[in-house]
């Protein structure tokens, strides 16, 4: 039997470091939901994780979805996080409470007649290249309003938030601005009260820099390695 106790207690020191964060910027923990990230890792890893209590988890292929989510208790949210392909909409639609990476109007299209087809409205965010990095998925910032009002009139997706995977650094004090800038996005395009448009949720924050995240406003922090370890990639 492997020994998976040191997820226990990462999941004690991640949600710690989150309480005292959101204590510092006068909001209440409650507000912001850990989203295990378990990609590559093991469906016993995630038995784990449910077993200590968590329920949301995060994947950033819908085969790993596919995998795990009937292995896991019903209650279990899953949270597409990644790059999402037109060819495989239909399952992330099946199988995803929320979709996080939604980034054109192709994509939300397709989102939305899938979940029309099966009589569900498909909660998602949209995901913005906040620093505007090439090797980034995402609409820029400046670009977001009119993505916005492209698909607000889609009736089988509901635009829940914005998400953003900000640079990979060692100093997370340096994303700090990106988060604001997340937050003073929502807060513009929720101030032009488009029809069908409120969004509320900020998925925003990984292993190193989430602290930082729930300081400037995040409600979804995405910890992957943090929780389960380095991930091992084989090929
Ligand atoms: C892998 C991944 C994470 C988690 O990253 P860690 O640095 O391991 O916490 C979060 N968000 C997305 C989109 C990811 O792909």
């Amino acid at each position: 039997m492997d020994d998976y106790s040191f997820i226990e207690k990462n999941i004690l020191t991640v949600s710690d470091k989150i309480y005292a964060a959101a204590k510092r910027a006068g909001r209440d923990p409650k507000d912001i939901t850990l989203i295990c990230v378990s990609k590559t890792k093991p469906v016993e890893m995630v038995a784990k994780a449910y077993e200590c209590g968590r329920r949301d988890f995060g994947e950033n292929k819908v085969q790993e979805i596919t995998l795990k989510h009937p292995q896991l208790p019903s209650d279990t949210v899953w949270h597409m996080i990644g790059h999402l392909q037109k060819n495989k909409v239909k399952k992330a639609v099946a199988l995803s409470e929320y979709i996080h990476s939604v980034d054109s109007a192709e994509l939300a299209q397709a989102i939305d007649s899938e979940a029309g087809k099966i009589g569900k409205k498909q909660k998602i965010l949209l995901e913005v290249n906040i620093a505007d990095e090439d090797t980034k998925y995402g609409v820029s910032p400046d670009a977001l309003e009119h993505f916005v009002c492209e698909i607000a009139d889609l009736k089988n997706i509901e635009i829940c938030g914005l998400m953003c995977v900000a640079p990979y650094t060692d100093k997370p004090e340096e994303n700090r601005a990106y988060f604001r800038k997340m937050n003073d996005l929502l807060i513009d395009i929720n101030a032009k009260s488009l029809d069908n448009v409120h969004m509320e949720l900020l998925s925003m924050g990984m292993s190193n820099d989430y602290e930082i995240a729930v300081e400037e406003g995040a409600t979804h922090v995405r910890i992957g390695t943090d929780i389960f370890g380095e991930r091992v990639y084989t090929k």
